[in-house]
């Protein structure tokens, strides 16, 4: 039996765009395979991100999966002192691209700093702001509305939830998880569903328990058939520094029988969405929280006392 994997491509910068998403989308021509790009369309700020995060742990990081390398020093440096360019103007041709190609397209961020570093203070209509703004933009780039999301650094928090319910996304990816489902937060349950990542990504695992050089095999033994499996990628990284990885990856994955799919087919292929309890957690190798399935709560035993 053939294993299916949800292939979500997350593009974060000016750099991702205009260089790891040409790279990406020659790729995965060759390879015959059709994934999910969620762009970000706003303002690069993320050199701001990076040199927020100047502390020991992030600069153990740094040298541990050479991040000037893998990032850029240009990126490094984005926003940094001035404004950041607005990458939907600058660069809409690799998005464009990625649509026409047959790929699924959906919006990351308006701005992917803003959201990382502040979205836990921002209220239901101050993303709602944000979002609109990605949301116009990006309809905009590709002749029609983007019908899904996919939140910065796997972090959503009920106002965010609820902000992105007054958009007409088929689903969401926000999360970390195993399967897909319907989120709850504070007995409240949102109404559109969350297709979680399930395996980890490069810059978690690279340094920690892997090499480059053995990185593929370990992320090959991860995806197991039969079970929900969902890869993020980065144009930033796949798309750039590892993209000869990534395409022994996909050849080594072919090999295997293992298959790529958007994250839209992937979920409609899933014949009952269940209802899970959504928290916040800690990915070794990542910094801070993200949003997370937390499948160790029983699953809610009272839907009916739920509003949803
Ligand atoms: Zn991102």
């Amino acid at each position: 039996m053939k294993t299916r994997v949800g292939l979500r491509i997350d593009v974060d910068t000016l750099r991702g765009t205009r260089k790891g998403v040409p790279a990406l989308l020659d790729l995965l021509a060759r390879h015959q395979v059709r994934a999910t790009f969620f762009f970000s369309v706003g303002p690069d700020n993320m050199g701001r991100h990076l040199w927020r995060l100047v502390r020991p742990a992030f600069l153990v990081k740094m040298f541990r999966t050479k991040a000037a390398g893998l990032y850029g020093w240009d990126i490094l440096l984005k926003g940094t002192l001035c404004p950041g360019p607005v990458i939907g103007e600058k660069s809409p041709e690799p998005m464009c691209r990625a649509a026409k190609e047959g790929h699924e397209v959906g919006l990351h961020a308006w701005d992917h700093h803003r959201w990382q570093i502040n979205v836990e203070k921002l209220d239901t209509a101050a993303v709602a702001r944000e979002i609109r703004k990605g949301y116009e933009l990006l309809e905009k780039i590709i002749g029609r509305a983007p019908d899904c999301f996919a939140a910065p650094a796997w972090k959503v928090t009920p106002q965010a939830l609820s902000a992105l319910e007054q958009f007409p996304f088929r689903f969401e990816s926000n999360c970390r998880g195993t399967t897909p489902f319907y989120p709850v937060i504070d007995r409240r349950c949102y109404c559109h569903p969350q297709i979680p990542t399930t395996l980890p990504t490069y810059d978690e695992l690279v340094g920690r328990q892997c090499t480059p050089e053995n990185y593929n095999d370990h992320l090959l033994s991860l995806i197991q058939p039969g079970r929900f499996n969902v890869l993020t990628i980065h144009a930033e990284a796949e798309g750039i520094i590892c993209l000869d990885l990534f395409d022994d990856f996909l050849s080594r994955a072919g090999q295997r029988k293992i298959g790529f799919a958007p994250l839209g087919e992937v979920y409609a292929g899933i014949p009952e969405i269940e209802i899970s309890y959504m928290t916040q957690a800690t990915a070794p190798g990542r910094e801070g929280w993200i949003s997370c399935q937390d499948v160790l709560s029983e699953p809610c035993a009272h839907l009916e006392e739920l509003s949803r």
